[in-house]
């Protein structure tokens, strides 16, 4: 085992759902919100573990969160899964191939990666062309078996997102399962002993591929992690009114919040 300390540190980058929060066109209190938490970028977050800087997701902000937050070096990305608001910014990455001279290893199942290739053509195609400069990107494909990024070790934690499994990460004693509306009862046991549980509680109404707030309660107690954020969040979430009804030891993510 790695002599660096082994306490993870996480910056949420983005919290919103897919939309982004404000939304296009919409008038409602949250997407007019003057209170900096109700403004969402789309989900990912920023890992510190063990000497090693990871990123989970690219999200179609990726630039705008890397600048914000002072990202300049990534050992490893981490995908949960394909959909556009956890990969759309991956040419981003680009920025990482230049300031630390080399590739970018990705991290993702087989079925992920080959779903990222599909919509990133020109980046992985190696008879695509392409006249200008393109992310230098390497795949290291991962499944339930726990793996290190760098000198990092990262336990995957299968989700359901519907129909859909998809990768939540555990980093030591902190955990993020975005996109879910189930956890298997093995993933329930590697979740056992946290101190903080990142989850997906997307909104009030119930949703097909996603916990609501109730469920994700429910499902957070049942796990018992000694804190709890929930995270990918709609604009039925106004941060300030949701958060003071929320049991103790939970609180709403927002971007930028770091957790230690
Ligand atoms: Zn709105
Ligand atoms: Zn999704
Ligand atoms: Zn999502």
């Amino acid at each position: 085992m790695s002599k660096k300390p082994t306490k993870a540190k996480v910056t949420i980058l983005g919290s919103g759902t897919s939309h982004g929060i404000p939304m296009i066109g919409c008038n409602c209190d949250v997407c007019n919100s003057d209170d900096s938490r109700d403004c969402r970028t789309r989900p990912s977050i920023f890992v510190e573990l063990a000497g090693s800087r990871i990123l989970v997701d690219t999200s179609p902000e990726l630039r705008l969160q890397c600048v914000a937050h002072g990202v300049d070096r990534v050992d490893g990305v981490l995908f949960t899964h394909h959909h556009a608001d956890h990969v759309a910014g991956l040419d981003d990455l680009r920025r990482f191939n230049y300031l630390m001279g080399g590739s970018v290893r990705l991290y993702a199942t087989e079925k992920t990666r080959n779903s990222v290739e599909r919509m990133f053509v020109y980046a992985f195609d190696p008879n695509m062309h392409y006249p200008s400069s393109k992310p230098n990107l390497e795949w290291q494909i991962i499944d339930d078996e726990p793996f290190f990024v760098s000198e990092a070790s990262v336990i995957p934690i299968v989700l359901m997102h519907g129909p859909l499994p998809i990768r939540g990460y555990r980093f030591g004693d902190i955990a993020y399962c975005t996109d879910c509306n189930e956890i298997p009862p093995a993933s329930m046991e590697r979740l056992q002993g946290l101190d903080v549980l990142i989850l997906d509680a997307l909104r009030i109404t119930p949703h097909p591929t996603h916990f609501n707030l109730e469920k994700a309660i429910e499902v957070a107690a049942e796990v018992g992690a000694k804190r709890t954020i929930f995270t990918h969040l709609a604009h039925e979430i106004k941060h300030d009114r949701i958060e003071a009804d929320l049991p103790e030891g939970m609180k709403l993510a927002f971007d930028g919040m770091v957790v230690e």
